[in-house]
């Protein structure tokens, strides 16, 4: 006789590997790069029809670009459930999230990227909205 524990999450989706297009990530450096040494901050949008692929990044008005931290305005947040994360800058050389990014990303979305100075290829990094590091190709 065999006893099955129920699950203890419900929703575990599939897994899926997460895209953003060499043109977007160009975007995110550029604007981190001239906004430096003040954060920039911005929503993630996907793709309509290639629903992995975030191709898009969404400016949110009113958010403050702060000399520590970038502040969402998440009040300006429009309904569209094609944005899935968001994006930030660090003026230092950590893409680590910090107690507050962390607080962020449980918030809204579950798909977000730190890039940190000099804005690089090399130096960003995905994470999921428990600020675990996710596997994010530029394609
Ligand atoms: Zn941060």
């Amino acid at each position: 006789m065999y006893f099955f524990k129920k699950q203890a999450k419900k929703n575990l989706a599939p897994p899926v590997s997460w895209k953003i297009t060499e043109g977007c990530f160009s975007m995110i450096a550029e604007s981190a790069k001239s906004i430096y040494p003040k954060e920039f901050a911005g929503l993630l949008r996907r793709d309509d029809e290639i629903k992995d692929t975030i191709t898009e990044i969404v400016l949110l008005p009113g958010t403050i670009a702060g000399d520590s931290h970038a502040i969402f305005n998440m009040h300006m947040k429009p309904f569209d459930l094609s944005i899935v994360g968001t994006i930030h800058s660090h003026p230092s050389p950590s893409y680590r999230p910090s107690d507050a990014d962390k607080m962020l990303f449980r918030k809204y979305g579950k798909i977000h990227i730190i890039i940190a100075h000099p804005f690089l290829h090399s130096s960003w990094c995905a994470y999921d909205a428990f600020g675990e590091k996710i596997t994010m190709n530029i394609i």
